[in-house]
């Protein structure tokens, strides 16, 4: 498959103020596939939302290139704005991102819009009435407001409004984190079916690593702007690498009680550093139970140390090397 997405060393920085820089996103790479989701997952403040933004161009990027299609991403305002037809954003909060004094016709019929589809009236409503039933809402939905409906409904109206512009990349901000448990994998099974359906492409951003392994193909770990990992989610939660992975997948209970290996429960000490000031080497070392005296000298590279598997810890350098001779066959 195509890569559909190319984000190579991307930084958002934001200066708070003369001497203050916060490092939201620090320096990310990756590649997303036509037709695949990647999971990105970390704790709340780790620049994986500002990661999506700045992506999506609703944030001017600091440093980096990103390549939608195998083309770099447009300079200019008006080619931007005809690329936003193609990548699409759901948000965590559908009551916060509807306008509550639009009725779900006029919410959906916006950015069609903006964008100058379906100018025929009756075309217009005939494609309305075809979104609002794919996300499985009726057409006796199209003349309420927002607040009429359930959290997970809005989500729904959300989903649609994204679709309306006919996107081949979704990028899913925490889309359920917001919803009751028992309507979330309802609105994941929505995603799910209409990617299947449409060939979507998905980053799908989340905290919760159980939901993010049901919905992904990959999954990125990112820790205070930095991925720290990457690879297939049977991989990572099968056999994962990086300490903060290791830590984060054994608060997880293992639903399967046969499974004889039991994951010790892996606390961290301290908090998050800031990320205005994050630790020397690797960002990690702070809390790292497995930290090194290189750790806080030298940066660890994001290498890939096995194929599709990625990992940026001083613990696996030399698998990487062992890896890349393997690879040209020295
Ligand atoms: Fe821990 Fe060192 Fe690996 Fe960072 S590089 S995760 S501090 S062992
Ligand atoms: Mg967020």
């Amino acid at each position: 498959k195509d890569p559909i997405l190319e984000v190579q060393n991307l930084k958002k920085y934001f200066q708070m103020n003369r001497n203050e820089t916060l490092k939201a996103v620090d320096g990310i790479s990756f590649t997303l596939n036509e037709g695949e989701t990647l999971g990105i997952v970390g704790e709340s403040g780790c620049g994986k939302s500002t990661l999506g933004r700045t992506i999506l161009g609703l944030y001017e990027k600091t440093e980096g290139n990103i390549r939608y299609k195998g083309k770099n991403y447009p300079q200019t305002k008006r080619d931007r704005f005809k690329l936003t037809k193609e990548m699409q954003m759901i948000f965590q909060d559908p009551y916060a991102s509807l306008n509550p004094r639009s009725t779900v016709y006029d919410l959906i019929a916006e950015p069609m819009d903006i964008h100058g589809l379906y100018p025929n009236k009756k075309q217009r409503l005939h494609r309305i009435e075809e979104l609002i039933s794919e996300v499985g809402l009726t057409k006796e939905h199209l003349n309420r407001y927002p607040h009429e409906f359930s959290g997970g409904q809005r989500q729904r109206i959300g989903i649609a409004r994204a679709l309306a512009l006919e996107p081949s990349l979704i990028i899913a901000d925490e889309p359920i984190s917001a919803l009751d448990v028992s309507i979330q994998a309802q609105v994941v099974y929505l995603l799910k079916q209409l990617q299947k359906e449409k060939g979507l492409t998905f980053l799908f951003i989340a905290h919760d690593l159980s939901m993010v392994k049901y919905m992904s193909d990959r999954v990125g770990v990112m820790y205070l702007g930095q991925l720290v990992e990457l690879t297939t989610s049977d991989k990572l939660y099968q056999h994962p690498l990086h300490p903060y992975t290791e830590a984060l997948l054994s608060a997880i209970p293992i639903p399967d009680p046969d499974i004889e290996e039991k994951r010790e429960r892996i606390i961290l000490e301290g908090d998050v550093p800031s990320p205005i000031d994050p630790p020397s080497g690797c960002v990690f070392r702070t809390r790292c139970p497995r930290a090194m005296a290189i750790c806080s000298k030298i940066k660890p590279n994001f290498n890939e140390i096995e194929k599709n598997h990625f990992v940026a810890c001083h613990l696996y350098q030399h698998q990487e090397e062992k890896y890349k001779e393997k690879e040209v066959g020295v």
